[in-house]
């Protein structure tokens, strides 16, 4: 597309490497940001490029957040028993929106996949044992909340599997109702409520 000006070719470019763009609707998205406000395009510049300012890792629950701790571990009233596993702060959300949700969460920042060479090290696995097996843990119930695919699949098992020794600890896993290769992200959330409620004790 060496018709195009150079600047409009280069946001096609940067558009296109998005998730979930695909070159269609990245040239979509640059005619669009061509016609808008000189102003509404800083904004949006501002925006990106400010993401990530102030945005760090809670050091309890590795959740995205301003603040260490974070609002959810750092909430009076949140239930201490229940720890919620989540592969992806996204999938925390997708939790919370339910509002049927009162405990706490791990994001493990990850999931298992050796395909892709990600171990159980490269992830905050061994952080979320430490927090369950304290002397002093009054962590009571796991709700492991992975995604159905293959990887999401190996990780629960992979953390049911060391959980087993716990046994003042109950593990249970979100119900399927959950359609096979979607995700929590993805699932509304009269969906995700059943497949909280229906969870299944696997431990
Ligand atoms: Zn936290």
């Amino acid at each position: 597309m060496d018709f195009l000006p150079t600047s409009v070719t280069k946001l096609i470019e940067e558009l296109g490497r998005l998730p979930g763009i695909g070159p269609k609707s990245a040239q979509r998205l640059a005619f669009h940001l061509l016609k808008r406000s000189e102003t509404k395009n800083q904004s949006l510049g501002d925006a990106v490029s400010g993401v990530k300012l102030g945005v760090m890792s809670c050091g309890t629950c590795f959740s995205l957040t301003s603040q260490d701790p974070c609002r959810i571990c750092d909430h009076s009233q949140r239930d201490r028993s229940q720890m919620c596993i989540v592969e992806t702060t996204l999938d925390l959300i997708a939790i919370e929106k339910t509002g049927e949700y009162r405990g706490l969460y791990h994001v493990l920042q990850g999931k298992i996949s050796p395909l892709d060479g990600v171990g159980p090290e490269d992830l905050r696995i061994a952080e979320c044992f430490a927090r369950i097996t304290a002397e002093d843990s009054p962590v009571r119930e796991v709700i492991l909340a992975m995604n159905p695919d293959v990887d999401g699949d190996t990780t629960a098992l992979f953390l049911q599997k060391k959980l087993m020794p716990f046994e003042k600890v109950q593990v249970s896993r979100i119900a399927r109702g959950i359609p096979s290769g979607g995700h929590l992200e993805y699932t509304d959330e009269a969906t995700l409520i059943r497949a909280l409620e229906g969870r299944v004790v696997v431990q």
